[in-house]
């Protein structure tokens, strides 16, 4: 769908970020209530609607029981785009609304997906016999069951049912926001990470090597934004997907600042200790208020924070089916995810 594989030669951000033509930060000038950013993923989906670009959306709308679960939604007016904004934990079969869809008579479409979502899209897109079909991919670090992300949340808030906003910023804090709209902003040196149980993130998380949706034509993340959104544009159609935001969207060149390597190696070692089965090395108490103040002031940015999450994502990968599932390595870890470990001492055994 690119016409090529990522370029891999040294200083290319696209052994990071998978093949791209730009990448910027963005922000829709009116935000849209509701949105996980300011909107811009639900706006590209309503804009292809009401061109007529497409017959259908694919996507997940909240369940009316609990708005934290994703559940599928074949979406055919642009105005129902706005029940689907913002962000769940979960999995849900979006990709089984393609038979339906097809028995609508729907050949034009739009899906918005997680990685693993567009990964299994990709494989079965030619079979599709769709008259075209266009990709909003999200990044995803990690997703769990909505179950536990309830978990999550109790031992974060008072009133956990009151919440209805959570998002892993890139300045490292979580941010709450809950009904009666007050907001809450918590550094992630002081989640209660180490009260989770080891497979809180099953192991197909923690052993993706796609975190940036490479294989979307448009990427709608925020992890490079500086507070922004961040949009990685990789082809053609992620072009045309940008152009029907006209003058409703503000873009901006990406920044970066910082040095990532010491980061990824301190990370690199709590996972070698949680791999095998020990514990996350925790901080003594007194050094967290310091380190938490000085994060967002040392640690690094933009597309710095963005390499430096997708290079922890890769030595999670193999650090952790290496430890459980060995026998996997040689057909799950792909050769430039190597690349993005070697410099941090981990190289391909025998057999990987
Ligand atoms: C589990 C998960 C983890 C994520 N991790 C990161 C990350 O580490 N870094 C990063 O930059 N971005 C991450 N994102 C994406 C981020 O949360 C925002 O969705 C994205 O930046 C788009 O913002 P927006 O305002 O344009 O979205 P909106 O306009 O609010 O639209 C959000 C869209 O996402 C869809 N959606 C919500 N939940 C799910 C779900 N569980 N599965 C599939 N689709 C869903 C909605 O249906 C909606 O169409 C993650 C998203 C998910 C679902």
């Amino acid at each position: 769908m690119h016409g090529r594989s990522r370029r891999t030669d040294e200083g290319s951000d696209e052994l990071f970020f998978g093949p791209f033509r730009r990448i910027v930060k963005a922000r829709l000038k009116q935000p849209l209530a509701g949105a996980q950013w300011s909107g811009i993923t639900t706006r590209l989906a309503e804009r292809l609607l009401e061109t007529g670009a497409v017959d259908a959306v694919l996507t997940m709308k909240p369940d009316p029981e609990d708005r934290w679960r994703p559940v599928p939604t074949i979406v055919t007016q642009a105005s129902d785009m706005k029940d689907c904004r913002g962000m769940r934990m979960g999995y849900a079969p979006l990709l089984a609304l393609l038979e339906p869809a097809a028995v609508a008579g729907h050949k034009r479409l739009a899906v918005i997906g997680i990685p693993c979502q567009i990964y299994a899209l990709r494989a079965l897109e030619e079979e599709l016999g769709l008259d075209r079909l266009y990709v909003i991919g999200t990044p995803c670090s990690d997703n769990t069951t909505t179950e536990n992300f309830h978990s999550f949340l109790s031992l974060m808030a008072e009133r956990p049912e009151t919440v209805s906003y959570l998002e892993f910023r890139a300045d490292y804090h979580v941010e709450m926001r809950f009904d009666d709209g007050s907001q809450q902003e918590i550094p992630f040196l002081k989640l209660p990470l180490s009260k989770l149980p080891g497979d809180f993130f099953p192991l197909t998380c923690r052993t993706c090597v796609d975190y940036t949706n490479s294989l979307a034509d448009i990427t709608v993340g925020y992890m490079g934004g500086e507070g922004e959104q961040w949009l990685i544009v990789r082809n053609d159609r992620g072009e045309e997907l940008l152009s029907l935001l006209g003058e409703e969207v503000q873009t901006n060149p990406v920044g970066s600042r910082g040095q990532r390597h010491k980061h990824v190696i301190g990370f690199l070692r709590n996972v070698e200790r949680a791999a095998g089965g020990l514990p996350l090395r925790s901080m003594p108490d007194f050094m967290r208020p310091i380190v938490a103040w000085l994060m967002p002031r040392i640690g690094p940015k933009g597309q710095e924070f963005a390499r430096a999450r997708v290079e922890m994502k890769a030595v999670e990968t193999v650090l952790h089916l290496r430890h459980a599932m060995p026998n996997k390595m040689k057909n799950m870890v792909p050769d430039h995810v190597w690349t993005l470990v070697e410099k941090y001492g981990l190289t391909r055994r025998n057999g990987e």
